[in-house]
């Protein structure tokens, strides 16, 4: 009988990798540097449907905020954005959520997945994207009440119309009844 000299059947659970717990994004779509954290980022819910993401640190107006990363797909889905005419980053975890909007403190640079600060960015405060800056035609056109002074009221990709929604509503609100 030897049984003391047998390896410890619990033994491999010490040496367990530890999963960075911290990600916003799961852990099998983590394969590189500066992702972005939960102690950095918190998602939170706009509404009943819609998510955003708000930042829990300060950024300085031109720094990175984080690199994202995503799921290559054909074709534009709710949570994708534009790489290339024919090529869309899938993320629902992060770039994703970002909200709109006509003035927004942040910009992708789709070619090197960074997500930029366009104005200093304070603790609390809610991270924005101009959708038309990415996008050639989104998966949804929608109004838009971000508040700012060149708010578009009406939003589309760059390379698309006002559908007939947006033309009826843009009418409404010249004219209230
Ligand atoms: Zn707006």
């Amino acid at each position: 009988m030897e049984l003391m000299s047998r390896p410890h059947p619990n033994i491999s659970i010490a040496q367990e990798i530890e999963y960075d717990q911290d990600n916003l994004y799961p852990h099998e779509w983590i394969h590189g540097p500066d992702l972005p954290l939960r102690s950095q980022f918190e998602v939170f819910s706009i509404g009943t449907v819609g998510r955003g993401i708000r930042s829990k640190a300060g950024f300085s107006r031109g720094s990175v905020i984080a690199r994202f990363t995503g799921q290559l797909m054909s074709s534009v889905l709710q949570h994708t954005l534009q790489v290339s005419p024919t090529s869309h980053v899938y993320d629902p975890y992060f770039i994703g959520l970002l909200t709109h909007s006509c003035a927004p403190n942040c910009i992708l640079e789709m070619s090197q997945l960074e997500l930029i600060a366009l104005s200093d960015i304070a603790e609390g405060d809610t991270l924005t994207i101009d959708y038309a800056l990415t996008e050639d035609a989104l998966f949804r056109q929608f109004p838009c009440g971000c508040g700012s002074s060149n708010c578009r009221h009406w939003v589309t990709g760059r390379r698309e119309t006002i559908n007939e929604e947006g033309k009826a509503y843009l009418s409404n609100m010249a004219t209230p009844s």
